[in-house]
């Protein structure tokens, strides 16, 4: 058993955490990384960046090696009788989108974090936190069998949706919250090279019934699309739904379309959403990205909160706080709470079997959707900055300040 002592130890190597250990190691600290997986494991995700997500890339100077691959210019919706075509709006977030395999996108973060100069432990698992008077004090990382004990100053926890770790240190999801479950697969495709991202609101199954859920398929210039579907949930109303069945049965009704094969690589995973979790920070360590529910609940997105939480988790190091418990989920609050917390109020009418059929037809049909639905994506991808002063802006931030007033005391990172 070695011991090890260092400013900031990570855990978790997916976009958050190598972020993370980026920023922390460009602000001059020791830096270690541990994961569980192989640099470059997979996720099951739908592979797309929106403009968000590419900003927080540019900050890193990691943005030029995705969008010189491929850019795409924003979502096409389709469904009861319409298509939508909504261009990410122009914002302090830019206008390019883009899309690549996590195996490569996740490989290429970690990669720059170990150039940056953290170190990085691969098929390294962190185990037993010891926690003294809310202090980390020390972890245990076992690493082809072999245990190390890892003191640091400052412990941040990126380690996804399952939070193994973070729970251990208290960490607590609310089911009673909208939360996203959803399938991915990876399938050849003659329009790998199609500039937008496709999402398909209006599923059917071989009886022509509505089901409840929502499809897409993202472009990645490689020759395949990601190719996924699914549906919003709460533990009243779970979303009663096999999402790699339908994975499959969308995959058929879209195979002409997009010159699809076969789906391959099929795997289903759950997405926390909009903060809807506790118990996120002690006194020298903070819980980040999906471990923190850092997901859009009204598009799913999730990479994009992974990297500005990395981002602002690292300002708080030298910020000279003694204690982390409360400055946190704080932070997570007043940077994400009220835009969160109106999409997840938003997104639990999506968990009605009832209302896409009524409103879908209405929304992405005609004129109305023409001018409804690209507000409707901007507003659904959260790129609304604090200085947009637009009249859409402002009733967003009005709805956000009411819902936030209403729901006071729902489960929001406390
Ligand atoms: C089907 C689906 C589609 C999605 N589509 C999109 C999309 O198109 N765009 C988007 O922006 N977001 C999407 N998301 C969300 C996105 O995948 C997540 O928000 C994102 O992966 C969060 O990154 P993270 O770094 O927080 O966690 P992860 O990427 O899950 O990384 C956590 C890492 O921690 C490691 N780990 C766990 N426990 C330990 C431990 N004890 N010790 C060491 N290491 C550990 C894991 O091995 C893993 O590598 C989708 C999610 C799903 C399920």
């Amino acid at each position: 058993m070695s011991d090890v002592a260092v400013d900031v130890l990570v855990v978790g190597a997916g976009p958050a955490g190598s972020a993370a250990a980026l920023h922390a190691a460009r602000a001059g600290h020791e830096v270690l990384v541990v994961e569980a997986g192989p640099l470059g494991r997979d996720k099951t995700c739908g592979d797309g960046l929106t403009p968000r997500a590419i900003h927080q890339l540019e900050r890193l100077g990691l943005a030029d090696a995705i969008t010189s691959h491929y850019v795409n210019h924003g979502l096409k919706l389709h469904g009861y009788g319409g298509d939508v075509t909504a261009p990410w709006p122009s914002s302090a977030y830019g206008t390019l989108g883009s899309a690549m395999p996590r195996t490569a996108f996740d490989e290429y973060l970690a990669r720059a974090a170990i150039a940056g100069g953290a170190t990085v432990w691969d098929n390294a698992t962190a185990t037993a936190p010891d926690v003294i008077d809310g202090t980390l004090t020390r972890v245990t990382v076992t690493r082809s069998s072999v245990e190390s004990t890892v003191r640091a100053r400052w412990v941040i926890v990126a380690d996804g949706v399952r939070s193994t770790f973070g729970r251990q240190l208290g960490r607590e999801w609310h089911r009673g919250e909208v939360y996203g479950i959803a399938a991915r697969s990876y399938v050849s495709s003659s329009r790998s090279d199609d500039p937008w991202m496709h999402s398909h609101v209006e599923l059917r199954d071989e009886d022509d019934t509505i089901l409840p859920g929502y499809g897409w398929i993202f472009p990645l210039a490689d020759g395949t699309v990601n190719l996924g579907c699914g549906a919003l949930s709460t533990d009243a109303r779970p979303a009663r739904l096999n999402t790699k069945k339908l994975l499959a049965h969308y995959a058929r009704q879209q195979r002409t379309d997009w010159g699809l094969g076969e789906p391959e690589r099929v795997t289903s995973a759950m997405l926390p959403m909009g903060g809807a979790v506790s118990g996120v920070a002690g006194r020298n360590w903070m819980i980040i990205g999906d471990a923190a529910a850092g997901v859009n609940p009204l598009n799913g997105e999730g990479i994009d909160y992974g990297l500005e939480m990395a981002e602002h988790a690292v300002t708080l190091l030298d910020a000279g706080y003694a204690d982390l418990t409360d400055v946190w989920p704080q932070l997570l609050r007043d940077r994400y709470g009220e835009a969160f917390l109106l999409a997840r109020t938003a997104a639990r009418l999506l968990t009605y079997p009832k209302f896409l059929p009524a409103v879908g037809p209405l929304a992405l049909r005609g004129p109305v959707g023409a001018r409804l639905m690209p507000t409707a994506a901007r507003l659904m991808a959260n790129l609304i900055t604090d200085e947009d002063r637009d009249l859409m802006a402002r009733l967003w931030r009005a709805a956000g300040g009411t819902v936030s007033a209403v729901r006071r005391g729902t489960p929001l990172w406390s």
